[in-house]
């Protein structure tokens, strides 16, 4: 595969292809049979340093331009995306090993809509005047924040990018982005395009790199004013502690515990199959996965028989193959992860019901596979509580509507959460006393650029997407003329 790979290699800082300061690589491997894609520079302290500077001295220029015309050429990239849609898809195919089916109907139509959303949100975002004291004219503007550092994590690559960017450059500000060490090429493949359609040199600057070097860098830089971070809530609390020298702002997308609760209601069919993709779309690896399927007790079996068949019947194979549906996850340490959580289930008392291990396909055996797994398990054990990030879900049953709000709220998460029902009130009643960020009815995982993404609780605060990541990457400044004030003076002589 390295002949196969044209894309950029190196780290992108004020519109130029630079190695790292240290000289030293990073290899890109391909998580489907362990071969080395590409080797790309690493990015240290040094280069956020020198990253950072060049994103200050290009914020003043491009925050004071027109905000159509930035809206204009975040337009132009996502045109640019999608005239290379096949590219990215196989990139990502390659680079994380989702498979080229999803990557076609999510990862890269979501990352254009997210460009074209933001580019359009650019000029919309407007201020307030505000009825205050006569006499006082209170208007209040939104200002970008100045360098924003952004960290992705490798579960959403592309479309994490896209997420990040959107509101960010459409806001004004200016970025370093640090993708993960383990799927950088399509941030690079995305500055590559940045710069070709007319982004200012300095607007983005791409440094991959180690979260405890680069990441950790940019989460202490004086010169950043704000940080959005997307990964486990591990990293999230020490970005909390390394942000504290300049108070930054910081926006945390971290871990999930969804629960998915079937009620004895439900659409069956849809729900088996919602749930089959709440869980095993991107091979589990996603914040808001559908990860503890709770089901009445009443349906509990005929759901099981229906949702284990399906489990059963997803295809794995090549991520590049236009058949496969689950690919292997992205990386072996986060395999043996994935692995061990299966042992501990077990352990602790847990009945796996279907996969729990890697498959015996010998064409799948280079690759970091698990079969899709459902186990049942106590609410209490580790693994119900714990974000294991796979194909990996575990079941419970409940008897009434009351057993399974308290149950779905027994966490310390609260990012995504679903139902499945077709009782109005039920629907409604859950959407209220649901402890999260997001919660589906009859659908599970839905986003677009437009609904607000973000937790509750140890799942992280602030949002990405729709108007609220525009007010998360500006600053209101209010501003108080006195126009015509009868109000007595103060210390006038
Ligand atoms: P991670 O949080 O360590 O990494 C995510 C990003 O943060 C990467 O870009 C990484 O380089 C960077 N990073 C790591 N340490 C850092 C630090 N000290 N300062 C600044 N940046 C740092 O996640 P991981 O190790 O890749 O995955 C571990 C677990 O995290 C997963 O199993 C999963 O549970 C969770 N996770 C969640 C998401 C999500 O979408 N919420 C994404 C990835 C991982």
């Amino acid at each position: 595969m390295a002949e196969a790979y044209k894309g950029p290699t190196q780290l992108m800082i004020g519109g130029q292809w630079v190695d790292g300061v240290r000289g030293q690589t990073i290899d890109v491997l391909n998580p489907f049979n362990a071969t080395k894609i590409t080797a790309i520079a690493e990015a240290t302290e040094e280069d956020v340093d020198l990253a950072v500077a060049v994103a200050k001295a290009a914020f003043p220029a491009w925050a004071k331009m027109a905000a159509h015309d930035r809206g204009a050429l975040m337009l132009k990239l996502a045109d640019a995306i999608e005239a290379r849609a096949e590219e990215f898809i196989a990139l990502e195919a390659l680079d994380t090993g989702h498979p080229v089916m999803d990557a076609r109907r999510l990862d890269v139509p979501r990352t254009v809509l997210c460009f074209r959303y933001f580019g359009g949100m650019a000029d919309k975002l407007q201020g307030d005047v505000l009825p205050v004291d006569a006499g006082f004219l209170n208007y209040v503007k939104r200002e970008p924040i100045g360098v924003v550092g952004q960290i992705v994590p490798w579960n959403f690559p592309l479309m994490f990018t896209s997420w990040k960017l959107g509101p960010a450059l459409a806001a004004g500000n200016t970025v370093v982005m640090k993708p993960s060490e383990l799927t950088p090429l399509s941030t690079l493949r995305i500055a590559e395009l940045a710069l070709e359609v007319g982004f200012p040199p300095g607007v983005l600057n791409v440094v991959p790199g180690y979260g405890h070097t680069a990441g950790a860098r940019i989460a202490e830089h004086p010169d950043i004013g704000k940080i959005s971070f997307t990964g486990s809530t591990a990293t999230g609390r020490s970005i909390v502690k390394a942000s504290a020298g300049n108070l930054k702002k910081l926006q945390l997308e971290l871990g999930g515990k969804g629960p998915n609760i079937v009620f004895e209601d439900a659409n069956i069919p849809m729900a088996v199959g919602g749930s089959a993709f709440a869980i095993f779309h991107n091979q589990g690896q996603a914040c808001i996965a559908g990860s503890r399927l709770m089901l009445h007790e009443s349906i509990a079996d005929a759901f099981l028989e229906k949702f284990i068949g399906l489990a059963k019947s997803i295809r794995l194979g090549d991520p590049l193959s236009a058949e496969t549906e689950l690919g292997p996850l992205t990386s072996k340490m986060h395999l043996d992860r994935v692995l061990a959580y299966c042992d501990v289930a077990v352990e602790q008392g847990g009945e796996i019901l279907c996969g729990g291990k890697v498959p015996d396909d010998p064409a799948l055996a280079d690759g970091y596979f698990v079969e899709p797994t459902i186990v049942r398990a106590k609410a209490t054990d580790q693994v119900s509580c714990e974000e294991v990030f796979g194909p990996f879900v575990v079941v419970t049953t409940f008897k009434d509507d009351e057993e399974a709000l308290a149950e779905a709220n027994n966490t310390a998460y609260g990012l995504g959460s679903g139902l499945w029902t077709n009782n109005l009130t039920r629907a409604h009643r859950f959407a209220d006393g649901i402890h999260a960020g997001m919660v589906w009815i009859n659908s599970y995982k839905r986003v677009h650029p437009a609904s607000p993404f973000g937790g509750f609780g140890e799942s992280g605060y602030g949002r990405e997407m729709g108007f609220e990541a525009m007010r998360e990457y500006t600053q209101p400044k209010s501003v108080w003329v006195n126009v015509d004030a009868q109000i007595p003076p103060f210390y006038q002589r």
